[in-house]
Formats: structure tokens, sequence, C-alpha cells
């Protein structure tokens, strides 16, 4: 008789060890010496920082917050704020140094940050989270600013954190200063388009990757694992595109039509119950199930890690459109790779966001705002002229998507830092 709790698991890899030895790749790829990878493996400045909240009770629970700037040598910190139970600082290191290589890859003259608090937003109020978040927001003011560090959204935080940010940041100043957040809602200096970013141009790299194949949208199956702000409307954009989309889940589970989903009414469905489960347009299947499933596209669009060594050797799709940060681990990829499966790494697939949270920063900072075509076009333009580059690497040395994206991703941040100099 076995006891499945004290036999043997694989290591479970965290995300900051995948985020390492991808780096590690870069460094071997790249030829560079021990000198540079330590620096380029360590983040450049942290701050961890308290956060009492006074809830609505009147009862004190205290929350940690982190903000960690990875690197600035190409331009200030960007990246999103994370409201997770979950959240630990080595988490925060990972997305941050993600951000870095992901802004470098598709030239945004940023550099890479991340910011997390461990709470869980859905058990609060929303002035619990506005006093949460103006708390954050102050004890983080001095490494914060439109030159320094600018926050974005992420799991668990939307455009009215984003306006509390801001606002605190302001007032705090003594006058508006809209480019220290993106995502912000439209009122306040957002930008037309921001909120379906990512999922645009998780479609335009789904679109090239095929192409490069032969093969079109509409010819293909897909499942998405994942239906928050990333996950909704790229299944959404892809039934407009013409891909069947078969399978949906979120963090309760997910559901299944062969012929595929009415996407239309599971949007309004998910409108209603605030999940995919129980719409019935479709069978429920597991989120374990969803990733096994003999689908075309497949698009992890949730949190990190979801596709370790056990799940990829069951993945059958033909291409894994990476939609989350870090969504694969080192041992899921090489076991992708064995079995012939393309995958478009999260720094290019993802890459989206951050493109027209830099086209908000640009229209803040000048004052002028674009129509949404124009976002639309700049930012399909960048996507696809990001993933030509990556694929052409990835063809003329041999690499997987992933290493090539990291190989010009972390040679323009090496190249940055050589070219200014060590200080002193
Ligand atoms: N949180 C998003 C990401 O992981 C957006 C970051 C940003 O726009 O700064 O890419």
């Amino acid at each position: 008789m076995t006891d499945q709790a004290t036999e043997p698991r694989p290591p479970h890899t965290t995300p900051l060890e995948t985020a390492r030895a991808q780096l590690a790749s870069a460094i071997e790829i790249l030829g560079y010496g021990e000198g540079l990878h330590q620096m380029l493996a360590t983040p450049r400045r942290e701050m961890n920082v308290a956060i009492p909240l006074r809830r609505d009770d009147g009862e004190v629970v205290l929350f940690t917050g982190y903000r960690v700037q990875h690197n600035i040598s190409r331009g200030p910190g960007k990246g999103g704020l994370r409201y997770s139970s979950s959240v630990d600082v080595d988490e925060v290191r990972a997305l941050a140094m993600w951000m870095t290589w992901k802004c470098a890859v598709v030239d945004v003259p940023y550099g890479g940050a991340k910011g997390g608090v461990t709470i869980d937003p859905r058990l609060h109020s929303q002035a619990e989270l506005e006093r949460v978040t103006r708390r954050y927001t102050s004890e983080i003011m001095p490494i914060i600013g439109p030159e320094r560090d600018i926050m974005a959204p992420d799991i668990g935080t939307d455009e009215q954190t984003m306006a509390w940010v801001m606002d605190t940041y302001s007032v705090n100043l003594g006058y508006t200063i809209p480019a220290v957040t993106t995502g912000k809602p439209l009122a306040v200096g957002g930008s037309l388009g921001r909120p379906t970013a990512t999922s645009r141009g998780v479609v335009h790299a789904a679109t090239a990757a095929l192409a490069d194949a032969g093969v079109r949208l509409d010819e293909v199956s897909a499942a998405v694992q994942g239906f928050g702000k990333v996950g909704s409307h790229a299944c959404r954009f892809l039934h407009e595109a013409g891909a069947r989309v078969v399978a949906v889940s979120d963090e309760h589970g997910g559901v299944r039509a062969a012929d595929g989903l009415d996407v239309p009414a599971l949007l309004r469905h998910v409108q209603e119950a605030g999940t995919v489960t129980g719409f019935a347009g479709g069978e429920p299947i597991s989120n374990a199930e969803l990733l096994a499933l003999d689908v075309d596209l497949l698009i992890p669009a949730a949190v990190e890690g979801v596709l370790d060594e056990e799940s990829a050797a069951r993945v059958k799709a033909r291409w894994v459109v990476e939609a989350a940060n870090g969504p694969t681990t080192t041992e899921g990829d090489r076991v992708l790779a064995d079995r012939g499966v393309q995958v478009v790494p999260d720094i290019l697939a993802n890459a989206g966001g951050v493109i027209v949270s830099y086209f908000e920063w640009v229209q803040a900072n000048q004052a002028y705002w674009w129509t949404e075509h124009e976002i639309a076009e700049r930012l399909e333009q960048r996507m696809l002229a990001s993933y030509r580059s990556v694929a052409s690497l990835a063809h003329a040395e041999g690499l997987s998507l992933r290493d090539a994206a990291l190989a010009i991703g972390v040679r323009r941040v090496a190249e940055a830092h050589q070219i200014r100099g060590l200080y002193p």
C-alpha cells in the first residue's frame, strides 16, 4: 500500500526559481560573465512596508506590502500592483524581473518593477481597499513617480486602484500627476484601449505564431485558462477573429463545448454569476482537464506555474501562448519543447498591456490624447515587430522563442548598463 503523503513528489518550482533559470539560460546564450549575471539576477531596490488597516467594524489588521524595482537602466521602473493573499517578496521579485525583460523586448523605455500586497481583495469592502491602497502608496512614495517607477493594475487590482494611487501621490505633492500610474480610468487621464490591450496583444502574438506555420486563427480551436481582465477579453477577440473557443476556466472550474462556446452568451453569464462555472452552454471541466484538451491553441491566462513537468506532459495543443506571467516552469518548458509544442513566451505574448501603458504615460506627459484607432494600430505594429525580431533570432540561432525573447531583452538591458558604465 502506498501512502500518498509520503511518496516523493517532484519539487515545486517557485516563480523566482523559474525567472532565475530563464536568466541563466539567456546569460549562457549571450556569453556574459558572472558579475553581470549577478547584477541582472538581483533587484536594484526593494521596499517592504507594513500596512495597518482599520476595518469597517473598527478592528485593526496588518498587511505586508512590497515594491521591487528589478532594473532601471533603460528608464523608470514599470510594472503592476498585485493584491493576493499568497503574494510574497520572492514572487514580486520574479514578476519585477519579467517586467524588465518584457519592456526591453518590446522596446519601451522602461526598466522593470512590481508591487504586491498580501491581501485577498475579495474579503474587503471598497472602503477598506481604498484605505489599504492609500496607505501602501504613501509608504512607497519616496521610490515611485512618473520618472521613477510607474504602477499599473495586475491580479486583484483595477482602474479604481490606480485612481487611488494617483490621487494619493498627487495630493501629497500638491498637484495632479496622472503619469504616476497607468491603467487609470479615462476620466483621470487613462488611455483608450488600455483595458483590452493585453488581450489584444495576446491575439496578435497568437496570429503571428500561427501564420509562421501557415495557419489562420479562424482555422483553430482554443482553450483559455483564466477569465479575468486578460482571459475574458482574449476569448472575445479570439471568437471575433473566428477561432473556435472550446473551453474556458477560472479559479472555480471551467466549461467546455466541443463545437465552440457561445462566447457572447458566456460573457453575459459571467457578468451575472461572477464565474464561468454553471454556464448552461457547456459541460463542466476542471482546470487540469482544460490544460490537457486536444486543442490547437492553449492560452494560460491566470497565474504562475500551471504548466509544470506533470501538466506539460499532458498538453496536446500545438501552440501555447502565455497570457499570464510565468505560467510555465523551467521543467514544464523542457517537456513542452520535447513534445514539439511552440510556446510564445509571456514577456512577448502579454506585452500588449505594458505597451499601451507606455502610450498612456506618453499621452499623460504630453497632455494630448490619441484616438482608439491610433492606439490599436500602434499596439499591433509594436507587437508584430517584436514578434518578428524574436522569431527571426530564434530561427537564425536555433533557439526557442522564449530563449530568443530573453536574449533580446537581457541584451538590451545589459547594453544600456554597459554604455552608462558603473558608478563610481
Ligand atoms: N501587470 C501587467 C503586466 O504584468 C501590466 C504592467 C504595466 O502595464 O505596467 O504586464
